[in-house]
């Protein structure tokens, strides 16, 4: 059987009690004998249903004594059953009475071992208070109603009555106190209070029916009012069910109105003896002034109650206030990381499947400079609201902060993939009123047993370093393995720091030479680390760690210094036709600094090297940073210094670029000088290299062909009609004493062939 068939059985019978009692009594319907039949088959029950929760001390405690009171009633019900023609003048037998009494007796012990989660400080002071103003309230009232008269009844109770009813109503109004102040706890307050009324109000009720009724309201009380005790239990029972399976949750409220309705049961008796009682008139208007006097002060309470009541329920709503901003980010209205590591926490605690993705708009930066911070604040909250868009109901989407924003996915079906395909689709199309086109890159991990917040952010931030290292706008999932060179990179990161205040940095040069003579025209300046435990490393490797950290602004600086004094040593050495320029490669970074142009003018100030013998290298990527570059670049331009485009071709926008932009030279990509002497049919191959010459040719710029290694690349270039040169085969990278050397030769046959000039 159920909880619910528990109280559908035990409301049977009080059922059947009452149908029973209305037949009694109106046409005299059996035996008065049989009143006593249902207490003890409701008692069974109810003793049965406790069965479910016998884990708990507390409910075992309420069977033992739900038992014996069953016992003892059914004791009495065969003893009256048996005795049926005397029914009307036996007392209930002794062994019977006792173990009614012990099991009250185990009910009231019950009741009073359950934990009170004691309030701390003054709060302890005021529940104590109150409770013993609830006690004494609630005793007046019975003392009045029901203790007294029965002492001073002129047929006096058995003791055996008196005993039972004392005990009643005592674990009755020492129940109820206690109970009206119970929070939390392994035992249901509904429950208990359940229980306590199962014991309290029969009691009650019954001694007032015998008080008032004298023994008539015997077969009423025995077959209506006491089987309503079992019925009460079993509701009893199935509340705890209810509240252990976490179907009802209820505010902790800690039984504020019970000290009123105290005030009130004083008063009732109170205005019972001022009215009714013969009594000399001060003593009357004393007993009613202080009634009065008490009602007035209750409801005076009740107000500032109200009020108080009204001041908590705004500093809750305040408390929610701020428990929302401190958990919300103020411009999109998402959750912030604060929240999202809260959650995370939460999501890892459970056993589903926890992913986290992390998402970072490419280039935001730039639309904040160029558009900005109004418009880059739109763009988020455009992008904010298009992630939550794209959301599942459980999942939680949230900015991080900057432009970084993060989706903690937990349902069952969550495929992070699906969600990082949908939101960089999403993306494919213009975002905000400003119809700007944004693009992310996404990082993603799923948390794996052990894993903890900060290694699952761990993770997704490595991918998401991955996709912008793979070339941003896509998305990677994080593999085991995958943080290791993204650690070796930042460990690079944090090591140059330390490199630049070593002077770990040289400066090599690679000539750039003339195809036709091979006389070095001019040379590339290119930076080496000389790194005292792995030796010399490329820049390749450390440049873009450079660019990262912002350290490419110094390093960038210091090359630019020391290529412009050893160009200016040259120019004195070999005269204006010794070595024509030497060109510097720039970094994007280095471009948006707003003291690079006056880094160069001072660069080229301090050496006394002239403008137009420096040559500043940029890629085309660099060039279309925005407007702030784009101020510098033509600056340098107006000043005489030559810009040379980089890596040409291997860009997007190759040609609209040569028009926009202030350059004077076009160094063709390697990639395109690379198999340029295979002579295949359709001369694909030198397709990019002539259609460059060409347009420089149109539009007056210098070339230098790149990366060539080979005499005959050397010659199909030159057929082409590229003039100058740079590649291994034409020089590698070397020192400024290397470079001294050759121009020291290249003097002395420019000598020879003076002297002896040419035929
Ligand atoms: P880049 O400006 O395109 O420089 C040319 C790169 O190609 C150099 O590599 C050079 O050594 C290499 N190279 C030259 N001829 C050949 C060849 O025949 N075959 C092959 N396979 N390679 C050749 P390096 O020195 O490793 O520099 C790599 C890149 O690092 C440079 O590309 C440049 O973008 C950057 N970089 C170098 N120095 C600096 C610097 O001082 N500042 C900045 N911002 N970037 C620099
Ligand atoms: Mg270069
Ligand atoms: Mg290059």
């Amino acid at each position: 059987m159920t909880a619910r068939t528990y109280v559908q059985a035990t409301t049977a019978v009080a059922a059947l009690g009452t149908i029973w009692c209305v037949a009694y009594l109106g046409a005299g319907f059996g035996l008065e004998a049989f009143a006593y039949v249902f207490v003890p088959i409701g008692g069974a029950l109810a003793t049965a249903s406790v069965r479910h929760l016998a884990r708990t001390a507390f409910w075992r405690a309420v069977r033992l004594a739900v038992a014996l009171i069953t016992i003892g009633y059914a004791w009495l019900a065969v003893d009256m059953l048996t005795h049926a023609a005397e029914a009307r003048t036996r007392s209930m037998p002794a062994p019977a009475a006792a173990c009614v009494a012990v099991g009250f007796l185990i009910a009231i012990w019950a009741l009073a071992r359950v934990p009170v989660v004691a309030p701390g400080g003054a709060e302890r002071w005021r529940v104590v208070l109150d409770r013993t103003i609830a006690f004494l309230g609630c005793a007046a009232v019975l003392w009045y109603v029901g203790l007294a008269p029965m002492l001073s009844a002129r047929e006096p109770w058995s003791p055996q009555a008196m005993l039972l009813v004392g005990l009643g109503l005592l674990a009755a109004v020492g129940a109820a106190t206690k109970v009206s102040y119970i929070a939390g706890g392994p035992v249901d307050r509904v429950a208990m209070r359940l229980v306590a009324a199962a014991g309290g109000v029969p009691a009650g009720v019954v001694s007032v029916l015998a008080v008032q009724f004298g023994y008539i309201a015997s077969v009423p009380a025995q077959a209506i009012v006491m089987p309503l005790a079992p019925v009460l239990v079993t509701l009893g029972v199935a509340a705890q069910i209810r509240a252990d399976q976490g179907l009802r949750r209820e505010p902790a409220r800690r039984g504020v109105l019970l000290p009123y309705l105290a005030m009130i049961s004083v008063d009732v008796p109170l205005i019972a003896v001022a009215v009714g009682e013969p009594l000399r008139w001060p003593v009357r208007v004393v007993l009613i002034a202080a009634v009065v006097v008490t009602v007035l002060v209750m409801v005076r309470q009740y107000l500032a109650y109200r009020e108080n009541a009204r001041l908590l329920r705004n500093a809750r709503v305040q408390e929610q206030r701020l428990q929302y901003e401190i958990s919300h980010d103020g411009l999109t209205g998402l959750g912030n990381r604060a929240l999202f590591r809260d959650r995370l926490t939460a999501a890892l605690a459970t056993t589903g499947p926890v992913s986290v993705l992390l998402i970072d708009l490419d280039d935001f930066k730039a639309v904040n400079d160029l558009l900005g911070h109004g418009v880059g604040d739109q763009l988020l909250v455009a992008v904010g609201q298009l992630v939550q868009a794209e959301m599942g109901d459980g999942d939680l989407p949230v900015r991080f902060g900057g432009d970084e924003f993060a989706v903690l996915l937990t349902g069952a079906g969550a495929e992070p993939e699906s969600l990082a395909e949908r939101l960089l689709t999403a993306l494919s199309d213009p975002v905000s009123e400003h119809r700007l086109l944004v693009q992310a890159s996404i990082g993603m991990a799923t948390a794996s047993p052990g894993d903890t917040v900060d290694s699952v952010l761990r993770d997704a931030d490595v991918a998401l370093y991955t996709a912008k290292q793979r070339g941003k706008a896509r998305f990677v999932r994080y593999v085991d393995g995958m943080g290791e060179p993204v650690l070796a990179s930042m460990r690079l990161g944090g090591e140059l720091r330390r490199a630049l205040d070593g002077d770990e940095f040289r400066v090599v040069y690679q000539p750039i030479v003339r195809l036709d003579c091979n006389l070095v025209s001019g040379v590339e300046a290119l930076v080496r680390w000389h790194h005292p435990d792995r030796g010399v490393i490329s820049p390749a490797e450390f440049i873009p760690a450079a660019e990262r950290t912002g350290l490419i602004v110094p390093l960038g600086r210091l090359v630019l210094r020391e290529t412009c004094r050893q160009a200016a040593a040259w120019l004195a050495e070999f005269g204006p036709d010794g070595l024509r320029e030497a060109a510097v490669n720039v970094s994007a970074r280095q471009l948006h600094d707003p003291d690079f142009v006056s880094d160069v003018t001072e660069a080229l100030a301090e050496s006394g090297l002239p403008c137009e013998r420096l040559v500043l290298e940029v890629t085309e990527s660099a060039v279309l940073r925005g407007r702030q570059v784009s101020r510098a670049l033509y600056e340098l331009d107006r000043m005489g210094i030559r810009l040379a485009l980089d890596d040409f071709g291997t860009g997007e926008s190759s040609l609209s670029l040569l028009r926009a932009f202030p350059a004077a030279i076009v160094k063709l990509d390697k990639s395109f000088v690379d198999g340029i002497e295979i002579d295949d049919r359709k001369h694909a191959r030198q397709a990019v290299a002539r259609a460059v010459i060409q347009l420089a040719g149109a539009l007056g710029l210098d070339t230098v062909a790149e990366g060539i290694e080979s005499p005959e690349q050397v010659a199909a270039l030159l057929e082409l009609g590229y003039t100058l040169g740079q590649g291994f085969h034409l020089g590698e990278p070397m020192t400024a004493d290397g470079v001294s050397v050759l121009l020291a030769q290249q003097r002395r046959a420019a000598r020879k062939q003076s002297v002896y000039p040419r035929a």
